[in-house]
């Protein structure tokens, strides 16, 4: 092995450095999208990807760029990957990868860092920091490179640590003067591979399977339950079979939606509330009994409920409550063995379930339908989101992104996804600041039009990325439903200085003016009608486009469908929910 700070070059040796070894790693495992934020000392990194044919995105935030990476990581099943600088854009790369991992995404972070002696004596370098360190509380799995050598071996664990298993962030540490090491290309060349089989297949044991479906065939009222592990999993033809050929009501989760699409005659959105508090035996696909299900326990449920958890995860059974049939598996490879077994012994709900179910769902249907397709102005959450929804449906392929409160649940509740993961939104944390580099990371993966929804608060965490979707030209259509504030804009200041509520922001703002600045298409929309007119040219056109909605400051809902999170005051509630937006069609939390 040549020494990794080769300083001679004996005969006609081409050598390589550790910037294009990296480089040349990612191209031999597949990875051919960089997004990033550049700067001291991966600069060289950024460009010499891009000369090798990698198509390299830069952000306007490190978050940004992780988001962005993390939503290629769900879309493809292959980890997306990302590139910072040292210490400040590394904290901020760190956001991205935790949220990655707790959504169980594949991500790659790669950050530049000071040398490692510098760090470990404290000497107080140019953005000194002990990344490696700080990293593994946050990722999955976290590797220092302190030899160029090393360099593919880490990409292999890292590629490897975020696929396989439940998928999460890994962060790869690169100093700066491992990256300027050297070494001859021909050993390089050696050293280089592909990894074979990242994310092996996790086969269930035989009894678990029996099990479950046992315990299936005992239910009078069954109930599937499909979460984004299930839309990851990418098996939605044995999900499709497994679903239809039991006959029972389905739920999705967000980021489940599609998987079937929602007009699917056996989709319980409608009548969620109702189906999960009679449910006796429940097959929970890939979604975790977290706070977004009331952990599988307390009144959303039937008390005498029984759950069949189908997960790659062992530590997920029994997180929150007893699990009667857990089945530790891939879902896909667990989905074939359930339909295998079912054809073998056929279950079939009893229909008047599912049927009591299309019932009631009309008639919620029908008196949402009202709000929904509503000419009022100025307009609600309701009446945007339909003239949006009128889009969606004559647009099967169009990603949704989507974050904020009320813009997140009423969109999730209002707008029916065809295809599986084609909607990404605030996920397992709830978050905010990921709608448009989600949105980024979608356009870039697929080339297909998305439509980016946020609210006006939640368009603040990641709105300066408008300029990274004009700068490369993608079909991203940016929708700002503005109401005014956060949750909405008709709070008042408690006190007496004069200044706007803690709550309030510019209810008649022209958030589209950015995108304007930047030389995309930009409208104002005051009318269901306009936002239908302007986010259909948005996606007809596949140019960068914003459409800022002004909606009443009075739509909206203190903190959406989950304000019983908030602590009460001990005055009592301050201002809590709004009559006018309380109608919740699903009543759907996650
Ligand atoms: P949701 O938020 O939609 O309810 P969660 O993220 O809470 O979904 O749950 C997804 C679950 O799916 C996680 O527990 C994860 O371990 C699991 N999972 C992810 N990929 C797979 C897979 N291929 N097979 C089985 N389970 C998976």
């Amino acid at each position: 092995m040549a020494s990794a700070n080769a300083t001679t070059n004996p005969g006609d040796q081409t050598m390589t450095d550790g910037m294009h070894m990296v480089v040349q790693t990612m191209l031999k495992n597949g990875m051919d999208k960089l997004y990033g934020v550049i700067g001291i000392p991966v600069t060289d990194v950024a460009r010499i990807a891009q000369g090798k044919g990698i198509r390299y995105i830069g952000l306007r935030h490190e978050s940004d760029a992780g988001n962005a990476a993390a939503a290629a990581g769900f879309i493809t099943g292959k980890p997306g990957i990302y590139l910072t600088v040292s210490a400040p854009g590394f904290l901020n790369g760190i956001i991205p990868l935790k949220e990655a991992t707790e959504n169980g995404w594949p991500v790659i972070m790669m950050s530049g860092s000071s040398s490692r002696e510098l760090i470990d004596m404290g000497e107080g370098d140019y953005e000194g920091m002990d990344q490696y360190n700080y990293a593994k509380q946050f990722a999955k799995a976290a590797y220092r490179v302190d030899k160029i050598e090393d360099i593919p071996l880490a990409f292999a664990r890292a590629i490897r640590a975020a696929s396989s298993g439940r998928p999460g962030g890994v962060y790869i540490d690169l100093p700066g003067d491992m990256l300027g090491q050297t070494m001859p290309q021909a050993e390089a060349d050696q050293l280089i591979y592909a990894v074979n089989d990242p994310a092996p297949a996790v086969i269930p044991s035989e009894s678990s399977v029996e099990a479950a479906m046992k315990l299936l065939a005992s239910a009078k009222k069954p109930l599937i339950y499909l979460g984004k592990g299930a839309a990851y999993a990418q098996a939605d033809d044995e999900i499709k079979q497994f679903v239809e050929s039991v006959g029972a009501p389905y739920l999705a989760m967000s980021m489940a939606k599609g998987l079937l699409p929602d007009d699917h005659p056996q989709n319980a959105a409608s009548d969620r509330g109702a189906t999960m508090r009679e449910a006796d035996v429940v097959v929970m696909l890939g979604a975790r009994l977290n706070w977004m299900l009331g952990f599988g326990k307390g009144k959303q449920w039937n008390p005498d409920v029984k759950f069949i958890q189908v997960d790659i995860d062992p530590q997920e059974i029994d997180n929150s409550r007893y699990i009667a049939a857990p089945v530790v598996g891939d879902i896909k490879s667990t989905v074939k063995l359930f339909n295998e077994y079912l054809a073998a012994h056929p279950f079939k709900a009893d229909p008047a379930w599912m049927q009591g179910i299309v019932e009631k769902s009309e008639a919620s249907n029908a008196k949402f339908a009202t709000r929904v397709n509503s000419t009022e102005v100025p307009m609600t959450h309701y009446n945007a989101l339909g003239a949006i929804k009128k889009v969606t449906d004559a647009n099967h392929d169009v990603y949704i992104t989507n974050e904020g409160a009320n813009a997140l649940d009423i969109c999730r509740d209002i707008v029916d996804m065809y295809l599986p993961r084609h909607r990404l939104d605030c996920g397992t944390w709830g978050v905010m600041g990921v709608g448009l580099p989600y949105a980024i990371g979608a356009a870039v993966t697929t080339g297909k039009p998305v439509i980016s929804i946020h609210g006006d608060s939640a368009f603040g965490f990641d709105g300066m990325e408008v300029e990274t979707v004009c700068r490369y030209n993608l079909p991203v259509t940016v929708v700002v439903l503005n109401n005014g504030g956060v949750y909405r804009g008709d709070f008042e200041n408690l006190g007496n200085d004069g200044d706007p509520s803690p709550l309030t922001l510019s209810a008649k703002g022209h958030y589209e003016k950015i995108m304007e600045a930047f030389g995309g298409q930009a409208y104002y929309a005051t009318t269901p009608e306009e936002v239908e007119k302007y986010v259909a040219e948005g996606v007809a056109s596949k140019k960068p486009t914003m459409v800022c909605c002004e909606l009443s400051i009075h739509s909206g809902k203190e903190s959406g469908h989950i304000s019983y999170l908030n602590p009460q005051p001990v005055t009592g509630p301050l201002a809590g929910g709004n009559e006018m937006e309380d109608l919740n069609a699903t009543g759907q939390i996650g």
